[in-house]
């Protein structure tokens, strides 16, 4: 009864493989059973009023603000009101790192800056997103979901 490897499988499997449904640990890239490559998880960018759901892992996804007069267009728009609580225009970028299968992100040289749970990160560098971490654009900050 008390066999370690069982306990593990209960609370850890949540993912089955897409190809062989075989049951996956959190975070493995591989199937352990047919060594199929599992897609990319959903990226969830969630607070009380917003929530953005990034799909398509092989895009750049770029946050800011977008300002239709001059043609400025961003794929995460935080609106009007971000401007007033410190969003740059082009504010940061969310890309996922196939080499390495994780999000990330990297500030673009916001003027208030991108914050990874209360820290600010450095500018232009791409930093790996986990989930359940909070970030922080100037003043908007999100909880950080992954959906495989
Ligand atoms: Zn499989």
């Amino acid at each position: 009864m008390n066999n370690p490897e069982s306990t593990y499988l209960t609370t850890q499997l949540k993912r089955i493989c897409f190809i062989c449904k075989s049951a996956l640990v959190d975070d493995a890239i591989y199937c352990h059973r047919c060594g199929t490559k599992q897609p990319p998880p959903k990226l969830i960018l969630r607070s009380e009023e917003q929530v953005f759901e990034l799909q398509d892992a092989s895009k750049v996804w770029i946050v800011g603000r977008t300002i239709p007069a001059t043609g400025h267009i961003v794929d995460v728009d935080l609106g009007e009101a971000g401007g007033k609580l410190g969003v740059s225009r082009r504010h940061a970028e969310l890309a996922f790192d196939e080499q390495n299968y994780q999000w990330t992100l990297r500030d673009a040289s916001s003027q208030y800056g991108t914050f990874v749970d209360d820290q600010q990160v450095q500018p232009e560098v791409f930093i790996p997103l986990q989930a359940g971490q909070r970030v922080r654009f100037g003043g908007i900050e999100f909880s950080i979901e992954l959906q495989y």
